[in-house]
């Protein structure tokens, strides 16, 4: 992989809580434009990868280089990388006191100085390219559990990242409600957005991924092609988990 194509680099990351190692030398790199999709046990570490990706949790071990940078070594670049890369987590966490727009509006106000027209303008803007531009003035709890989940990916998109995270986006949804998320997440990743997604959506995975990540016990334990897990190329365990979710 070139330096040019890569733009993310987990090498040899560990993470420690008091006496609990949780992650235990864990590399990845993502290619711009990529779509990696993580799986693993609950309490493997998927989430706090995650969390190390954007510094949400600092590695307590080893380094994340973002666009050939090293940015683990000092956590006052971390707003900034924060900028750079969406989140999006499994309990929507929207500003219940704002609307949907609003909830979009807020970082570009705040935090690039976007004047409130113009902002609200790319709130709309955004509310299309989820589906949902008609539910602009509703607040959070006048909107479904998918609709709000399309309102946390528009918000994060509202930054312009350059990749998205998303931590099991469709675990606290209605299975009517999981595809419009989802397909919401394959237009954009087959858009050429870069994306992390902690998912036990299987068909999700089949369609949107390049590379299917597994972790068990705090390890990357296969990182492979899609085809190839898929085909039945995957290592043991993962394939003994596969077989268990699907
Ligand atoms: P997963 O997302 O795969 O279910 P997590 O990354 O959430 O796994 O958790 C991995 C392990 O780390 C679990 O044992 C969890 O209890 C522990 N853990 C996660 N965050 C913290 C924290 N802030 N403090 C202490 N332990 C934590
Ligand atoms: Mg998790």
């Amino acid at each position: 992989m070139s330096a040019e194509e890569k733009i993310l680099e987990l090498v040899d990351v560990y993470k420690t809580f008091d006496d609990l190692t949780v992650l235990k030398g864990c590399n990845l790199r993502v290619k711009k434009k990529e779509t990696v999709v993580l799986i693993g046990p609950s309490g493997s570490g998927k989430s706090t990868l995650l969390r190390c990706i954007n510094l949400l949790e600092p590695p307590s071990k080893g380094s994340v280089v973002f666009e050939g940078h090293e940015v683990s070594g000092d956590l006052r670049g971390a707003d900034k990388l924060r900028r750079d890369i969406g989140m999006v987590f499994q309990n929507f966490e929207l500003f219940q006191h704002l609307s949907a727009v609003e909830n979009i509006m807020l970082a570009p106000m705040k935090v690039l100085g976007m004047s409130k027209a113009d902002a609200h303008d790319l709130g709309l803007e955004l509310l299309r390219k989820v589906h949902i531009p008609e539910r602009a003035d509703h607040f959070p709890d006048e909107l479904s559990g998918g609709q709000q989940q399309r309102v946390a990916i528009a918000r994060a998109l509202a930054m312009r990242p350059k990749i998205m995270l998303y931590d099991e986006p469709t675990s606290a949804l209605d299975p009517e409600m999981i595809r419009e998320v989802l397909d919401v997440m394959t237009e954009l990743s087959n858009e050429g957005m870069t994306t992390v997604c902690v998912t036990h959506e299987m068909g999700f995975a089949r369609r949107a991924a390049d590379r299917i990540v597994f972790m068990e016990d705090g390890c990357i334990l296969e990182d492979a092609a899609t085809e190839e897990f898929f085909g039945g190329r995957a290592n043991e365990r993962a394939q003994k988990f596969l077989s268990q979710i699907l």
